[in-house]
């Protein structure tokens, strides 16, 4: 077994045992990187200097006998979203090819106190919007089970090191399925957290009602262990929420939404903690759609009878506004994108060199400068989100998204009365070939529609692996839990995860 395979609880006790040292792995790692990426091409920076200091103060820790963090000489890979102090941060964008971070957003100052070692940042469709990673203005990262697939997107490049053995976790944002789905054409785990567990500070914002940072790991374990550093209140984002997470109370849901499950029952079900009895799961008939992949629809079934094999009872249910989910999504997240992107202007964050130019005017400058620096996913998403935050549209567009998106999340409220958990597949069809869906925006969009349901809702879901298509590409079943009651999904999902071995 080479040291690049190690989840994180092994590298945590054999780095105790002095088995290896930090700046071994490291190294180990960073040579890995510098072969294999040349095919998968999944880092933008490689913070060579930064990861070998963090490792060396690690050995440190270790020479002299000092406690160490769980993290601690865990090697890792950061979207190209989050920013980390004095490295590039470039949301996969042109406008931001040459700016540098000032500051460290809140998730990587909590890993860096556990003593992470931070291997650099990976590829994403730029500002995360797209299902890819072909958006990306840099290059298009490759799926490493097949090269000539994409990885997913947007976190396609976080979700292919991961895969690869290039880093042992990576950090990912997930919008829309950003997490969820490169992690299922990947054949990894992903987490998508409930909105607010985690905070936001220092993330680029795409769409901020939808945008949530999670881990992209090998394990459900690995997954939790990332989860519960980066989660938590954070007085620099008003919508996180600690509660119960930070005084370990249980779920704080009581405080922020009402007509779930009540408490006691929660506890009923849970009280068998090694195997599925008692726990109810829902399958949506709604999310198995015509057009999806026949395979895919197998593989997510067999999941669904393992479940049952497991002691879990099974129902249908139904999530009627289903179908309304994904044009809902397509008004919300480019209006909130339009406000978001309209501070980027190359001058206050990082420069752009534009060919010389007969710019005589501010306006002729900004035409300028954001035609040529946003990518063309980028320019249509603020176009779209400009017209219909507009004056005389607003009401007919944005609003009544607004209000469809209360149906969405009263559809799942409704279902959590009567099952724990909702099992679907991640995404209709496995990873699909490189340029297959680039000029058909709408395909593109599809990938992404079971997905985005659980964004618009705020709840937490994973994505694990549960099969594979023609024995080569994999395929994963997202497990959807109730609003900060991500402990139900791990335990549900590593014991799936066992029993699939
Ligand atoms: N693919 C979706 C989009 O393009 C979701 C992206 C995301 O989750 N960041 O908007």
């Amino acid at each position: 077994m080479e040291l690049t395979d190690l989840t994180i609880s092994e590298i945590h006790n054999r780095l105790k045992k002095k088995e290896f040292s930090a700046k071994e792995l490291c190294k180990a790692y960073l040579d890995r990187i510098e072969k294999e990426d040349k095919k998968i091409f999944s880092f933008l920076t490689v913070t060579k200097k930064l990861a070998l200091s963090q490792a060396e103060k690690i050995d440190n820790l270790i020479a002299k006998r000092e406690k160490l963090p769980i993290l601690a000489g865990v090697p890792a890979a950061i979207k190209d979203i989050i920013l980390v102090k004095d490295v590039r941060c470039t949301a996969g964008s042109k406008i931001l090819e040459n700016y540098t971070a000032i500051y460290d957003a809140t998730v990587i100052k909590k890993l860096k106190t556990q003593g992470v070692v931070i291997l650099g940042k990976t590829n994403l469709d730029e500002f995360a919007m797209g299902s890819s990673t072909e958006n990306s203005a840099f290059f298009k990262t490759k799926n490493p089970h097949d090269l000539s697939r994409v990885p997913g997107g947007s976190s396609g490049g976080s979700a292919a090191a991961v895969a690869a053995n290039l880093c042992t976790f990576a950090l990912g944002t997930d919008t829309g399925g950003s997490i969820r789905q490169p992690a299922s054409f990947c054949g990894i785990v992903g987490l998508k957290p409930t909105y607010g567990a985690v905070s936001r500070y220092g993330l680029i914002a795409f769409a901020s009602s939808l945008d949530q940072i999670g881990p992209i790991t090998k394990t459900v374990e690995d997954a939790k262990i990332v989860f519960d550093v980066i989660k938590g209140r954070d007085e620099m984002d008003s919508t996180s929420i600690g509660g119960g997470y930070d005084k370990g109370l249980g779920s704080p849901y009581r405080q922020v939404s009402k007509g779930y499950v009540t408490d006691k029952r929660y506890r009923n079900r849970l009280r068998n903690r090694q195997t599925l009895n008692n726990l109810r799961f829902g399958v949506p008939k709604e999310y198995f759609i015509e057009g999806m992949d026949p395979e895919v629809e197998e593989i997510i079934k067999e999941a669904i009878k393992k479940f049952e094999t497991l002691g879990a009872k099974i129902e249908e249910i139904s999530l009627p506004h289903t179908e309304y989910a994904l044009p809902c999504y397509y008004i919300i997240a480019p209006s909130e994108a339009s406000a978001n992107l309209a501070r980027y202007d190359a001058i206050r964050y990082g420069e752009l060199k534009t060919q010389n130019s007969k710019v005589k005017t501010l306006i002729d400058y900004y035409f300028k400068i954001r035609g040529e620096g946003f990518g063309e996913e980028v320019r249509r998403r603020i176009m779209l989100g400009t017209y219909a935050l507009s004056a005389g549209y607003y009401e007919a567009y944005y609003k009544r998204a607004l209000k469809v998106r209360t149906l969405v999340k009263q559809d799942f409220e409704k279902a959590f009365q009567k099952v724990d958990l909702i099992l679907t597949p991640v995404s209709p069809t496995p990873a699909f070939k490189l340029g297959e869906r680039v000029l058909d925006p709408l395909k593109m969009y599809l990938s992404d529609i079971f997905t985005v349901p659980v964004n618009l809702a705020g709840l937490p879901a994973i994505s694990i692996p549960a099969g594979k298509v023609k024995n080569k590409l994999p395929v994963g079943l997202q497990i959807i839990g109730q609003a900060f009651r991500e402990e139900e999904i791990f335990k549900v999902a590593s014991l799936f995860e066992e029993a699939n071995l």
